[in-house]
């Protein structure tokens, strides 16, 4: 016989999300269960910022809801609650210190993930909420006064439910899209989830011979909907593409119009962006005057790892061992506007079970922003990557689980 457990709150999925709700509901004072699919809680979490954990950015909420685009409107009542100071202090408070790095990152002082889900786990067992581990929930049903919560061999009674499954990158972790289909079943739209925070593939075939092959510092452009968007930071050459996190930062953005594009997408790499080309043609012809017989690859040295610096030559029609004072005029001005803007085609982005987050889900109209409670379905909350918001590479998408876990855990604790 299936037995039945009753509680006020039942939080599905043990991410970021889902524990920050579990936390809030239970200081709120509402008896609170957690489903998870894993034999454990925060698998994805283990993983993230290189298992460092980038959990948020040093900036102010005013700013931070711009970078969210046109979702910062629906994550303005959350993150001007919970704001990163706000989750920084949080943190400090159930034992976790934090550095901000000068970027703005912010990272557990000992630069261990782990260490985050530790004080999480001791909060959790501290406030007694009730994880029942290896049990994916497979169908919810609204019944009166609450929710069924079904899994294979027990189902629950919960006056109100939070979806914290997350979206449907890194599906080893236990994401798998289930959410959506709790959200569609209880009458939600899903805005189309895609791969967010990925590498990029290119038409050319030349990265392959750079793959391996990093920049810290270099900003892509690309005109996407007669809007100009830039994104800076470090790339790294793949394979069959661009990784790194200004090339994944572009992939947001791009994401929306890949692949249905018929003809690829065109972006340029900016590989000095810190100089004007003038400024770098200065530079050049000043080296060429006090070094006539120096190699070309010398006067590219200081602006670009030599292997790129010889594809760069190639395309430009010269070796890069040509001595400087034997440089045509054309071909040093061609190498300079290929360095400020090399060309590359993007067809698509790598698959979405490679993204570090998933964009779309469930869709934010249908949400109330003041409280993360269904407008279709009263008792049904949502928190974390499932719902249609994601940031940029940098403690971003966090912050959104922090806030959104936070604020939909105390709202489903009122009575
Ligand atoms: C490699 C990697 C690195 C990253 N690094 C960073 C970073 O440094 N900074 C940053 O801000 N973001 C980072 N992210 C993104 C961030 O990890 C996610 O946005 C975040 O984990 C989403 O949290 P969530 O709680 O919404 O969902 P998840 O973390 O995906 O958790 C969802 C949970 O729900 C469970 N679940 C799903 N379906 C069911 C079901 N039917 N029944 C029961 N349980 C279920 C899953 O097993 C899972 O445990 C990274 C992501 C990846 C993949």
């Amino acid at each position: 016989m299936i037995e039945n457990i009753k509680t006020q709150v039942c939080i599905i999925g043990a991410g970021p999300s889902g524990l920050m709700a579990s936390i809030f509901a239970a200081r709120a004072g509402a008896s609170t269960i957690v489903m998870e699919t894993n034999t454990s809680l925060g698998r994805k979490l283990l993983l993230t910022g290189g298992k460092r954990c980038n959990l948020t950015h040093q900036i102010e909420s005013a700013h931070l809801i711009h970078l969210y685009d046109k979702m910062g409107k629906f994550l303005s009542c959350c993150i001007y609650e919970y704001s990163p100071q706000y989750i920084r202090n949080f943190f400090a408070q159930i034992g976790l210190n934090t550095t901000v790095e000068e970027d703005g990152c912010v990272f557990p002082a000992t630069y261990k993930a782990e260490d985050v889900k530790n004080v999480l786990i001791r909060e959790v067992q501290r406030l007694k909420v009730k994880f029942f581990y290896d049990k994916p929930v497979r169908e919810i049903v609204k019944v009166a006064g609450g929710f069924l919560i079904k899994t294979d061999k027990q189902q629950f009674l919960a006056e109100k439910i939070i979806i914290a499954t997350g979206g449907i990158s890194w599906p080893q972790t236990g994401s798998t899209g289930d959410g959506y289909r709790f959200a569609k079943n209880l009458g939600h739209s899903i805005v189309e989830p895609r791969a967010s925070l990925v590498p990029l593939v290119t038409s050319e075939k030349w990265t392959k011979e750079l793959a391996g092959t990093s920049i810290s510092n270099v900003s892509i452009s690309a005109n996407l909907n007669r809007k100009r968007i830039v994104t800076h930071g470090a790339i790294v050459f793949t394979n069959n593409g661009l990784g790194g996190p200004a090339a994944q930062d572009m992939s947001r953005y791009m994401t929306d119009f890949l692949p249905a594009e018929e003809k690829p997408l065109g972006i340029a790499l900016d590989l000095v962006p810190y100089l004007q080309q003038e400024e770098m043609e200065e530079q050049i012809i000043r080296f060429t005057n006090e070094n006539p017989k120096k190699k070309l690859e010398n006067a590219l040295a200081d602006f670009v790892p030599k292997r790129i610096a010889s594809i760069i030559c190639s395309f430009a029609g010269c070796d890069d061992d040509v001595p400087m004072g034997q440089l045509k005029k054309e071909i040093r001005q061609k190498i300079v506007r290929l360095i400020k803007a090399l060309p590359l085609s993007v067809l698509r982005t790598r698959p979405i079970e490679e993204a570090t987050v998933t964009r779309g889900g469930v869709n934010l109209a249908e949400i109330n922003p003041k409280t993360m409670e269904s407008k279709i379905c009263p008792g049904l909350f949502f928190a974390g990557e499932v719902i249609d918001a994601d940031g940029p590479c940098g403690g971003y998408n966090l912050q959104i689980c922090w806030s959104t876990g936070a604020l939909a855990g105390s709202c489903a604790a009122k009575k």
